[in-house]
């Protein structure tokens, strides 16, 4: 969304090279908006979306908890002034020193998906809270997070039950539905799993209080989304569907539905050209590309909508790729980006929708590139 904020941020400082814009404000409705949406859920962003100080401290402010990836992100989490309590670590990959790193900080939850996960946990901080990560099918997301991270819901019971066997608090469960999740319906299965678990922890004598329903609330970008509020109500159908009155405590997870809208991107065509006198599609190389933040059109899977000083005019599909000597280096191929016919070297466009999974997934100088500048508005 290109806010008048950011328009005017652009005209005013007219920073040189490609950079991100972010606008708090956004971030602020949107978080609102998620509070509005699930009342009941804690709300634990996903800093890995996008880790600006001055988002964490925002969001920090607003009451938000943060859901980390790295001892790295757990000191930003701090550093932005919360407790440790308001913290999890939630990758199921990690390091056993840097286990012990986050108990030494105070973190006291942590998500595993494996008995082996579970024993390192038991060591390097005892008594902490564990749940589990299911895994899901991921349909209907567009960036899928496939089966890297859970376990069967019957390898959960195992899990949960060797944690509380060797001093750890089996505490729930938790999944991700797949990023940018377009059917509001994905999390009902997962739910229907979550209960599973509960049940038959429960008839072990543990009694499990927690549901992590992840993230995999959607952005805008070329197609319209439903809001977080429809999100919302179908999840809070599915959690009274499956557990009845006696509802768990609940946390989502949002990360690119919390700061994705936010950011805008500022490029410059850097080039347009043909491979031959026929040849139907032009190629609109940009000063940024796959290595310089927008990695996420890998497979073309997120398609970013572009606003240029020329819309209006006559369009025609263009090839669009990124300015490194790497032929990887290319956005939209396959299903070429309509962009007026009068595009021309110098123009600078705005590629909206670039809040998340952006600046983190720039590279450093490859091809003396910088990595990608961002400005906190
Ligand atoms: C990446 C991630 C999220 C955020 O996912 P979005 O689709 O961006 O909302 C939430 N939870 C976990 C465990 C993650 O790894």
């Amino acid at each position: 969304m290109v806010t008048q904020r950011i328009t005017d941020f652009l005209a005013t400082r007219r920073p040189e090279g490609p950079c991100l814009v972010v606008d708090l404000d956004v971030v602020e409705e949107n978080f609102r908006a998620f509070r509005r949406a699930l009342p009941d859920s804690a709300i634990f962003y996903a800093v890995k979306a996008n880790p600006a100080p001055e988002i964490l401290k925002l969001l920090a402010s607003l009451g938000s908890n943060f859901d980390c990836a790295s001892v790295a992100e757990i000191e930003m989490a701090l550093d932005a002034g919360v407790t440790p309590a308001r913290i999890s670590y939630g990758n199921t990959i990690k390091k056993e020193r840097d286990v012990a790193r986050a108990h030494d900080l105070g973190v006291s939850l942590f998500a595993v998906d494996c008995v082996e996960e579970v024993e390192k946990i038991a060591r390097s901080a005892p008594g902490a809270r564990v749940f589990c990560r299911v895994l899901t099918n991921g349909e209907g997301a567009e960036w899928p997070l496939s089966r890297k991270f859970g376990c069967v819901p019957a390898m959960a019971v195992d899990v949960l039950v060797t944690a509380n066997r060797l001093g750890l608090k089996a505490t729930g469960v938790s999944f991700h539905v797949g990023s940018q999740q377009t059917d509001t319906n994905a999390w009902d299965s997962a739910i229907a799993d979550a209960k599973f678990v509960f049940d038959a922890l429960a008839e072990k004598g543990i009694v499990l209080t927690l549901v992590n329903m992840g993230g995999g609330f959607p952005t805008r970008y070329l197609k319209d989304v439903p809001a977080s509020s429809a999100y919302g109500q179908a999840i809070f159908q599915s959690l009274t569907k499956h557990f009845g009155n006696r509802l768990p405590e609940t946390i989502i997870e949002p990360g690119r539905g919390m700061v994705g809208d936010a950011g805008v991107i500022k490029t410059e065509v850097v080039l347009v050209s043909k491979k031959s006198a026929t040849d139907e599609n032009r190629w609109v190389f940009l000063d940024i590309g796959k290595f310089g933040g927008l990695a996420e059109t890998m497979d073309e899977a997120i398609r970013y909508p572009i606003v240029t000083p020329r819309d209006g005019d006559a369009m025609e599909p263009c090839v669009l790729a990124g300015p490194t000597c790497d032929s990887a280096d290319v956005m939209y191929e396959k299903t070429p980006y309509p962009l007026p016919v009068s595009l021309t070297v110098g123009d600078e466009l705005l590629i909206e929708g670039t809040g998340a999974y952006t600046t983190t997934y720039a590279s450093v100088a490859f091809n003396g590139f910088e990595p990608l500048k961002a400005y906190v508005i």
